[in-house]
């Protein structure tokens, strides 16, 4: 079957700075524009995360150049492959590795990526799904991953998701509710109790409750282990209430970038915090973790926890996103 080649123009993306000017724009660009990389990706859907809002808006220094076309993730079909990995036609996704930051991103209907950044879609995924799930969604399964490896095992007492109706939150209560977790979802916003619970969580835990200001360093053992999506004042909380020998994926910063907790839960409980990064996770990280979603995540709950949009809405969601009210993952619809 004849592929199909480059088109010579593409809508993209595209955000520029000229000093204190700065224009986020959709803009025709060609295929020279792109970056080099030895894989030309015709890109059918991206994603709305935490990082595009930031990049989007400018509110955060997330871009290491510009012009840039921002979306740090994509997926779509090969075009051109210098790569014996891929041949035209192959589905693909790319998550990190610096698109939509400092090499041009998913925002736009053509891409040029390093063939050691794709991955096959994995199998039972669409491209839309994959982007559903997306950076958010793989990091939320790499955080399941670490607890797993950590040794919270099901059975035991419950454990804890912050931020839980944004994107890495909605997709690691799923997870951990379809991995046998007793899941406590922990949100700010009243109106997804019903969202959250249809997710898996068994029981709600007002934001409030967790972000007040830290009192006695150590607070009665309440959760085996949590994934962590917020920081700040919240996760410190979650460390004083961590039981004993348990552990705490740390991925986000929603709620600030402090972290005021004294070292007793490490020290007098044996407590872990484990970083977890997306970005330079290495390949076969990100291999178990497509697995783990592929294998876990219903696709009907899936569709329930996603929102497309077209990309010229991308900048209205961006503040959305930043504000926190985004519920679930957005996917981007790009062509
Ligand atoms: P979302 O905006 O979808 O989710 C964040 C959630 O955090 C919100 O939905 C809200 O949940 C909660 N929240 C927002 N603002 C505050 C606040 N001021 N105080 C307390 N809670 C707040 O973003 P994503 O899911 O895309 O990303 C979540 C975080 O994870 C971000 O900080 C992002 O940078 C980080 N991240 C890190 C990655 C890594 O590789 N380490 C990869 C992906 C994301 P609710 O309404 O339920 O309270």
């Amino acid at each position: 079957m004849a592929q199909p080649s480059l088109p010579s123009q593409f809508r993209a993306l595209v955000v520029r700075e000229d000093g204190p000017s700065r224009s986020v724009r959709l803009e025709d660009l060609s295929p020279a524009d792109l970056p080099e990389g030895d894989v030309t990706v015709a890109v059918r859907y991206s994603s709305l995360n935490y990082k595009d809002g930031l990049a989007v808006t400018g509110k955060g220094k997330v871009l290491r150049k510009v012009p840039m076309v921002p979306g740090i993730d994509l997926a779509g079909t090969v075009l051109e492959s210098a790569s014996p990995a891929f041949r035209p036609g192959d589905e693909v996704l790319v998550t990190g590795w610096g698109i939509g930051e400092a090499s041009f991103g998913g925002y736009a209907g053509l891409a040029r990526v390093k063939s050691a950044w794709a991955l096959p879609l994995p199998k039972g995924l669409t491209a839309r799904r994959a982007m559903a799930v997306g950076t958010a969604g793989l990091t939320a399964a790499l955080c399941v991953d670490a607890l797993d490896a950590a040794g919270v095992k099901p059975g035991g007492r419950e454990v804890i998701v912050t931020g839980a109706a944004g994107g890495v939150g909605s997709v690691a209560v799923a997870l951990l509710a379809r991995a046998g977790f007793q899941v406590a979802a922990s949100t700010g916003r009243v109106e997804e109790h019903a969202f959250l619970e249809k997710l898996g969580a068994k029981r709600i835990v007002p934001r409030a409750e967790l972000s007040k200001p830290p009192g006695k360093p150590l607070e009665a053992e309440t959760w085996a282990g949590g994934v962590d999506a917020v920081g700040g004042a919240v996760l410190g909380t979650v460390l004083r209430q961590t039981a004993y020998g348990g552990a705490v994926a740390a991925c986000g910063l929603a709620g600030g970038t402090d972290l005021p907790v004294t070292v007793l839960p490490f020290i007098l409980r044996g407590v872990r915090l484990l970083g977890v990064d997306s970005v330079m996770a290495p390949r076969e990280r990100r291999e178990r973790a497509w697995a783990r979603i592929a294998r876990d995540l219903p696709p009907d709950l899936l569709d329930a926890l996603t929102t497309e949009i077209p990309l010229a809405d991308v900048p209205a969601w961006s503040e959305k996103i930043l504000a926190g009210q985004v519920r679930g993952r957005a996917v981007v619809a790009v062509r």
